[in-house]
């Protein structure tokens, strides 16, 4: 744990038995973490494995949100399910290597590449249904209006296995078209009885105020702790007094925040001179107030961000830099949105180190938090459902002269 507490943690098939001070060792089979960090396995709760590993084969671009969307087109009308399944495949196998266990993967719906990207993905995460968990949010990305025949293919995703309804209301074209979309989603959320997980003002441009109408229509609706708000940047830009006013309705309608301070890095502020903007939504305020707020991978090697391996280690580190995250607190917020703040948003009752959760953990060969996120170290081992799925051991000589 991350406190520095010693415990024994004791697992009965997929499940924790008793995780706290006790007596497990010298048991049979017991083994021995001591001077080690075990902590829950890591959650991904926001990334995109339709996308991964394409970049090699994109024309090169702006930079910018629109910039990567249109360079990813040509390419995403060339997947194949087999494509998707195995550039999906090698990024969760690699996630679990690095201690994810669980991944909630948006999948591009549209008319572009149907639902080419969830079959593949849907394959992926069948295929490693013995090393992890993985959800798909069906995520219209060419969005609803703009895209006619979409709304018909987010239905069909749903029939099709996707878990999640997901959404992009800001790349619509007009304020009206934008309600418009959040309204659709809802709709289909809630004929279907699934949480929403959308995409939400990804843009510099503190004017477009999707994230509002999201609050709105999730407390009319009733919809308290069944959705997930991704990016949210513009917020950021947008004026104090509708920050208070957006975040205070965030926190009513139990909205999780799922920030991808990563990606957004390098996709945001492309315009500014000067004072470049991080592009990274308000995580102190969301946090001062309660709101549940999760990091997200996002982006592996795509049209949209030339790096990420899978690493949620990797993920904080890099979060905790572009949000001010240092002090212990601060770290342990950072711990948080990697572990059980997307459990929370995933609305997951079996998630941690506590009796009855489910047994997805993974011992890391440092002794504190605070000293993972500094080293980044691999973890030594990695459990899902009780079964030890992966293991690693990085063997560095130094040779002195003396
Ligand atoms: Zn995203």
């Amino acid at each position: 744990m991350s406190s520095g507490e010693v415990i024994d943690v004791v697992v009965d098939g997929e499940r924790i038995l008793h995780a706290g001070a006790g007596t497990a060792r010298g048991v049979d089979g017991a083994e021995d973490g001591s001077g080690k960090l075990l902590l829950p396995a890591f959650v991904d709760g926001h990334v995109h494995l339709d996308k991964v590993l394409v970049r090699d084969e994109l024309r090169e671009h702006d930079g910018t949100l629109a910039g990567a969307i249109g360079a990813i087109h040509e390419r995403k009308a060339r997947y194949t399910v087999d494509d998707v399944r195995s550039r999906a495949r090698s990024v969760i196998e690699a996630s679990v290597q690095l201690g994810t266990t669980r991944l909630r993967s948006h999948v591009d719906v549209d008319t572009i590449g149907g639902l080419t990207p969830l079959e593949g993905v849907l394959a992926a995460g069948a295929e490693c249904a013995d090393i992890a968990e993985v959800l798909t949010v069906a995520f219209p990305q060419e969005g609803l209006l703009r895209d006619p025949g979409a709304y018909q293919l987010m239905e069909a995703a749903i029939e099709a296995g996707a878990d999640v309804v997901g959404g992009m209301p800001h790349w619509e074209v007009d304020e009206a078209s934008q309600r418009e979309h959040v309204g659709l989603c809802f709709d289909l959320a809630e004929r279907f009885d699934r949480d929403l997980d959308m995409h939400v003002d990804e843009t510099d441009d503190g004017g477009v105020r999707t994230l509002e109408m999201v609050a709105d229509e999730a407390l009319r609706r009733s919809y308290i702790g069944r959705v997930v708000a991704g990016h949210v940047c513009s917020l950021a830009a947008a004026p104090q007094d509708y920050a208070d006013r957006v975040i205070d309705k965030c926190l009513r309608a139990g909205i999780s925040i799922a920030a991808n301070p990563v990606t957004n890095l390098v996709l945001q502020g492309r315009q500014d001179r000067g004072l470049v903007r991080r592009g990274v939504t308000r995580v102190r305020e969301l946090r001062a107030a309660g709101v549940n707020v999760l990091f997200g991978q996002d982006c592996i090697k795509d049209g949209f961000y030339p790096f990420g391996r899978g690493s949620m280690l990797e993920v904080a580190l890099i979060s905790a830099h572009a949000t001010h995250l240092t002090s212990r607190s601060d770290l342990a917020f950072a711990l948080r949105a990697v572990t059980e703040a997307p459990a929370q948003a995933w609305r997951l009752s079996d998630y941690g180190l506590k009796q009855g959760a489910r047994a997805d953990l993974q011992l890391l060969p440092v002794p504190t938090w605070e000293e993972a996120l500094r080293l980044q170290p691999m973890p030594e081992k990695v459990w899902f459902k009780g079964r030890l799925v992966a293991e690693s051991s990085v063997v560095s000589n130094l040779h002195r002269s003396n």
